[in-house]
């Protein structure tokens, strides 16, 4: 029988483990609060940006929204995020991508005070990730760590292949698990867009993570028995529904199933988990701001 990876499930724990520091916090007056930056008109990261508010009061996160017409010079965007690491009541700063062309994406990253960077894209937060001393993992290959630990599914001395070398998923993903520590401890093959014999590499692996933007393009005759798959793709494909699409993941969900031992469906498997580890950050954010200590889950 595969083990379907709820993520909706162990997100829901770790919201409910977040509440124990939000409730810390409270008690030595400090309230955590998220400020969302959004430079941009398209309805996908609207709707992200909205979620990630309602998942912040759930939990008793205060969200604060800022919008910046995406016509607007750069600076507008900049003096903002300058404002932001100044106020001492914001604990964590997250600016929406993609930002417009004329935003030098890198300065954005480069400007947010790494003591708020929640995203965990500041240049001096990935560095600390690399050396394996993180102060903010990225949300989803954080999540990633949590979902496998809560699927008891053993990471030392296990092969993994990580297909997609993005410097939010892939990346991040792969230098978390050569970590040494308890949810690391593996050996990594970092597959990409020039990779050779990819099928080769994903048959040896124990666990495949997924993180391409193509939809279903793992398919179960590149898998082993027995492998664990954590699908990180979201792809919008037309289909024959109300809204005129479905989505799907980076792994053709059947056939790998019939392979795995264990696998995230999409949606529910690592989505929920992105959006549970942000609050996750802005908690220990505002933590170490307020010198609070707090228990995460
Ligand atoms: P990206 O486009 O930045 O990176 C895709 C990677 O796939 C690249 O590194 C590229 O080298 C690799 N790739 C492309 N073609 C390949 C091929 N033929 N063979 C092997 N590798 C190939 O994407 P991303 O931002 O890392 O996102 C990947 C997917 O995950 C997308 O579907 C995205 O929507 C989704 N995503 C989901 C979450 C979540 O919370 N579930 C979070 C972030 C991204």
């Amino acid at each position: 029988m595969t083990d379907i990876i709820d993520g909706n499930a162990v997100a829901a724990e770790i919201r409910a483990g977040l509440a124990d520091g939000i409730d810390t916090l409270a008690d030595a007056g400090v309230t955590p609060c998220l400020a969302t930056v959004l430079m941009s008109n398209d309805p996908a990261s609207e709707t992200y940006v909205s979620m990630k508010h309602s998942d912040c009061e759930e939990v008793g996160i205060e969200a604060r929204d800022f919008e910046i017409d995406p016509e607007a010079p750069a600076e507008e965007l900049y003096d903002t995020i300058d404002e932001l690491n100044a106020d001492p009541s914001v604990h964590g700063i997250l600016v929406q991508m993609p930002v417009p062309d004329h935003v030098d994406e890198r300065e954005v990253l480069r400007r947010i005070d790494p003591a708020k960077d929640v995203d965990g894209f500041h240049p001096e937060n990935v560095g600390r990730l690399v050396a394996g001393h993180p102060r903010f993992k990225p949300c989803t290959p954080h999540g990633i760590q949590k979902l496998l630990a809560a699927t008891d599914v053993e990471t030392e001395g296990a092969d993994v292949a990580v297909v997609g070398r993005s410097n939010i998923v892939g990346k991040p993903m792969a230098n978390l698990l050569i970590q040494k520590s308890e949810l690391g401890n593996a050996t990594v093959t970092v597959c990409h867009s020039r990779t050779e014999n990819l099928a080769d590499k994903t048959r040896a692996a124990d666990i495949v993570v997924a993180a391409v933007g193509i939809p279903e393009f793992i398919t179960g005759e590149m898998l082993s028995e027995g492998v664990t798959v954590i699908d990180v793709g979201i792809n919008r494909v037309d289909a024959d529904t109300e809204k005129g699409y479905e989505l799907v993941g980076d792994v053709e969900y059947e056939s790998a199933k019939a392979k795995a031992g264990a696998i995230t469906p999409v949606p529910g498997g690592v989505g929920p988990m992105t959006r549970a580890m942000l609050l996750w950050n802005t908690v220990k954010a505002a933590g170490d701001a307020e010198a609070v200590d707090v228990n995460l889950p």
